[in-house]
């Protein structure tokens, strides 16, 4: 845990620590095995208030902030990735909607959000690009009370479970700046609004990631979020920093939990008549993996008390992203090297982080795009 915690979130932390070594690390890697959504893990996450941990209270939610949030995707990243990334998405679109929805999306959305019996997605991805977001396609076209969306959307983080979707779509094509353009729908699925085919992938298994079909689909005037045409793409850019938060903590739980099977078996392993811990070799692999995990856990809570407080964000949520998922990556190598041929084994759950970490590389902007914004930022005076 980080330096300064306070006595509720050590509480919490402990609350969450719990239930993940009961519920999702004795079941995670069978799970993950046969490609399965964890319904029984999610009903727990729902019952211990997870998906309202970032809701106003006025609105049913928690209303703890962004670094107890970071603290939590931590602990249940730790124990499988996938069940904080179901988080990921849902956390985002209530930020949006708390920080940019009118009284009325308010009071309709944030509700159901924090009791989860509305699960939500982000989306702004399409098959035709990720990191250029200003290319999007999907169009959204108002007509009388409603606009009609028509696109496609790819990579969805649990795009088959969520009701909503905050999505990008492209309101207009001839305003400049051309990101005014843009909108935020809070998509609701129904006629033309579906998930399409699931994506096979290398790791974080068992949350799907989905396609998004939008053929003539009609959503209310009243979904545009904010209400007002325009605002999207300043919208998106501030719900994904608190996606780069819970990618960064995300990246901390993964590493953290390497080092710690890393540790363990460094003790126990025995090679030349001696643990394996006590060649200096070994030793110093750990004190790097510690070292990496403890400043992407100080970077992820520094970027998360930013955001947390309005300041501009996007350098600290850049430069915490970037350096905990490269770090991750490491540290998940090195504990395979720990443990020699059984970190290759399906045996142990040293392979599975190995398959998760990259995800983290990519997620939520690359880390080529998170040094762009980082560099920009700098340049720009903008980390002050
Ligand atoms: C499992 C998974 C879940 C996801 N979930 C979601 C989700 O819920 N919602 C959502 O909207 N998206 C989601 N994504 C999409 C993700 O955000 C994108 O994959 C990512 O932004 C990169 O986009 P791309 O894949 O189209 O790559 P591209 O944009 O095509 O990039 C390809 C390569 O070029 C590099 N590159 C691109 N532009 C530049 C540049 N200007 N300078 C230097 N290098 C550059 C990139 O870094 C990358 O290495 C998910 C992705 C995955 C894999």
């Amino acid at each position: 845990m980080a330096a300064a915690v306070t006595d509720e979130q050590a509480a919490i932390v402990a609350t969450v620590r719990d239930f993940v070594e009961r519920e999702v690390i004795p079941t995670a890697s069978e799970l993950e095995r046969e490609d399965v959504f964890p319904d029984a893990i999610v009903a727990g996450m729902r019952a211990l208030g997870l998906f309202g941990l970032t809701i106003p209270e006025a609105y049913g939610g928690a209303g703890l902030d962004l670094v107890t949030y970071a603290l939590v995707v931590e602990e249940l990243a730790r124990g499988w990735m996938s069940v904080a990334g179901i988080l990921n998405t849902h956390v985002i679109t209530a930020h949006l909607i708390t920080a940019f929805g009118t009284a009325a999306q308010r009071q309709r959305f944030l509700p159901r959000l924090a009791s989860a019996e509305l699960r939500a997605g982000f989306s702004m991805s399409e098959p035709g690009g990720g990191s250029d977001v200003q290319a999007i396609r999907t169009r959204a076209e108002r007509r009388g009370d409603a606009y009609v969306v028509n696109g496609t959307k790819m990579w969805a983080t649990n795009g088959a479970r969520a009701g909503l979707v905050a999505t990008l779509v492209r309101t207009a094509t001839d305003i400049e700046p051309s990101h005014r353009q843009l909108s935020c729908l809070l998509c609701e699925k129904g006629p033309g609004f579906e998930a399409g085919r699931s994506i096979g992938k290398l790791g974080y298994k068992g949350v799907e990631t989905t396609e998004l079909l939008f053929r003539d689909n009609r959503q209310p005037a009243h979904n545009l979020l904010g209400g007002e045409e325009g605002q999207g793409f300043r919208q998106m850019m501030s719900g994904i920093e608190v996606g780069r938060i819970n990618v960064a903590a995300r990246a901390v739980g993964v590493a953290r939990a390497a080092f710690e099977h890393a540790l363990r078996y460094a003790r126990e392993r025995r090679t030349f008549g001696r643990p394996i811990a006590e060649h200096q070799a070994i030793q110093f692999k750990l004190a790097d993996m510690a070292t990496k995990i403890e400043a992407a856990r100080l970077l992820t809570h520094r970027a998360a008390a930013r955001k947390q407080e309005g300041r501009r964000s996007d350098v600290a949520a850049g430069m915490a992203k970037l350096f905990a998922s490269e770090a991750c990556q490491e540290v998940v190598l090195e504990a395979m090297r720990i443990f020699g041929g059984y970190g290759y084994s399906t045996e142990y759950p040293i392979e599975r982080l190995y398959r998760d970490a990259p995800l983290l590389i990519v997620g939520e902007g690359t880390n080529e795009i998170q040094r762009l914004i980082i560099a920009r930022g700098l340049l720009a005076g903008a980390d002050d």
